[in-house]
């Protein structure tokens, strides 16, 4: 048995539509050419010397080619690790040098650039890109395939063995490894399955990246165990999706994708087909959920998930799905709110704000090489400290409050970023804010509002102190404002607080 790829691949109708890639031409691929494509290179990587236990690093353009390496990898008895396309070649050096892989994939355009960090590292490189044309291999990897390759039997692997190692964002510090095993991935999919109603009649539009948990596994395993089928997108257009929509039923994708959206005046009429539309990776904001509903009569259904954990929670299919709210904990999750200042385990009342902890068959095996970190955020009982502040609220809804790392502490009193966000965002003439804490000689941290006007409008400091006088004690008023034309983001759409922090680490020195 190979635990995952008995739940992704085995048993499948073969003539079952799997993946449609939109292109000139566009191409279509069936349950059996999954199977047969992945086992054929999986052939080949076991013949490069992949052995059960080997990471196998992967930094190359979206392709359906790439989604196959994935299963291949694992059908190997390999652990999938997936690198962000923009990381520059000295960032995928330390991500090289920490998971020690024997194979490295790149972009055959970075081969130069990469090719001295795998030699260095002793990893072999393979090169996989996006074929120009026809006779165009797309780099050695395809190339190196001989014919009548194929794979026997799949490496057999268990329910607890690694099957990926996924970095985090890098968000609040350096990005971890985190350790994924087969059944962390397989249970947390088949639970979304039933959760979210997938079918073999589903078809869900993929425009996620794929180096990340939601595109790569949310998105992609979910489709596979119900036997669904995706459309696979190179990358998010707004108008290629909604062209899309009449022909699928379901989308995933990160808060951004929803505002892009929402500004297509064919989103109302497009989108009749669709049954679901998915978001997370970062909060979605009320008033786009409230956009959304109001074009297409449809709620955007939000939850919340990591690198570390899969999915914890979701908003239900069936009720309310509750703009704000990231819904209840997942069947087989469990969730609780702990004081993050207490040195004994205190668990909070509802309705109270503390850090996020989840246990449950989804939450991963520790980070990669870091076990003073696995020790002080995994605990021997099987909870997981998230770094997530939050509560639940009076209908057991669970409410993200920001990063514990993002809580600004202004004259001895907390003051959470995202409640002051909420009060400007309201504010005639704002499109979007984000609220930070800085060194501050009187008061240890000092607030700070970086506010986005929207498009056309402009604002100034003294109207918006004058707005938030009524509306917020004293000490969660900003003490500086600065105006800006949009936030650092990264490419999961999430804002780089830590970016915003450093520029103006200085500002009350
Ligand atoms: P790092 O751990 O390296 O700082 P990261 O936490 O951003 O990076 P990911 O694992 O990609 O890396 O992101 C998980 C985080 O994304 C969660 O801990 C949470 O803060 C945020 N998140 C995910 N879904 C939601 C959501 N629906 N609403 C609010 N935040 C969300
Ligand atoms: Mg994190």
């Amino acid at each position: 048995m190979n635990h995952l790829i008995d739940q992704l691949l085995t048993g499948k109708d073969a003539a079952a539509p799997f993946a449609e890639v939109p292109g000139n031409p566009t191409r279509f691929y069936t349950y059996g050419d999954a199977a047969e494509i992945s086992g054929r290179y999986a052939a080949r990587l076991i013949e490069l010397g992949v052995k059960p236990g080997d990471r196998v690093a992967v930094q190359v353009p979206k392709s359906i080619e790439a989604l196959m390496l994935y299963l291949a990898v694992v059908r190997a008895g390999g652990v999938f690790l997936p690198l962000n396309t923009a990381y520059t070649p000295s960032e995928v050096s330390y991500f090289v040098g920490d998971a020690e892989p024997v194979l490295v994939f790149c972009d055959p355009k970075d081969e130069a650039a990469i090719r001295p960090i795998a030699e260095e590292n002793g990893a072999r490189i393979e090169t996989l890109g996006v074929s120009t044309g026809p006779g165009d291999t797309a780099g050695s990897f395809l190339a190196g395939l001989s014919d009548g390759l194929s794979l026997g039997a799949d490496v057999p692997r268990g329910p607890d063995d690694l099957a990926a190692i996924l970095y985090t964002s890098g968000t609040t510090g350096r990005s971890k490894g985190a350790m994924l095993s087969h059944d962390n991935l397989a249970s947390n999919s088949a639970t979304l399955v039933g959760h979210w109603r997938f079918t073999p009649s589903d078809v869900l539009i993929h425009a996620l990246p794929i180096y990340h948990t939601h595109g790569l596994f949310v998105a992609t395993n979910t489709v596979m165990i119900s036997g669904a089928s995706i459309i696979f997108l190179p990358k998010f257009d707004a108008k290629e999706v909604i062209s899309l929509m009449p022909r699928a039923t379901a989308l995933m994708g990160v808060p951004t994708f929803y505002v892009r959206l929402i500004a297509e005046p064919e989103l109302g009429e497009a989108s009749k087909s669709m049954r679901l539309f998915v978001s997370g990776s970062a909060p979605l904001l009320a008033e786009t959920h409230d956009r959304f509903r109001e074009i297409t009569g449809m709620a955007i259904l939000e939850r919340y998930g990591m690198t570390e954990t899969n999915m914890n929670t979701s908003n239900p299919y069936d009720g309310d799905r509750r703009a704000g709210t990231v819904g209840f904990p997942l069947p087989g999750v469990e969730l609780r709110i702990v004081d993050p200042e207490a040195s004994e385990l205190k668990i909070l009342p509802q309705g109270e704000i503390g850090m996020i902890q989840v246990r449950g068959p989804n939450v991963f095996k520790g980070y990669w090489r870091m076990p003073e970190k696995t020790a002080e955020e995994l605990a021997a009982d099987g909870w997981f400290t998230t770094g997530d502040l939050g509560k639940v609220d009076e209908r057991e809804y669970v409410h993200i409050v920001g990063r514990g790392k993002d809580l600004i502490i202004s004259g001895g009193f907390n003051v959470y970023p995202k409640e002051v966000e909420s009060v400007i965002d309201e504010l005639p003439g704002v499109d979007e804010s984000a609220v930070i804490g800085v060194p501050h000689p009187d008061f240890g941290e000092g607030v700070i509002a970086v506010v986005v006007p929207r498009a056309g409008e402009t604002l100034d400091a003294a109207t918006i102190e004058a707005a938030l006088k009524d509306k917020l004690a004293r000490f969660k008023q900003p003490k500086l404002i600065e105006f800006v034309d949009s936030l650092p983001r990264n490419t999961m759409g999430k804002v780089q607080k830590n970016v915003l922090r450093e520029k103006h680490a200085g500002a009350f020195k």
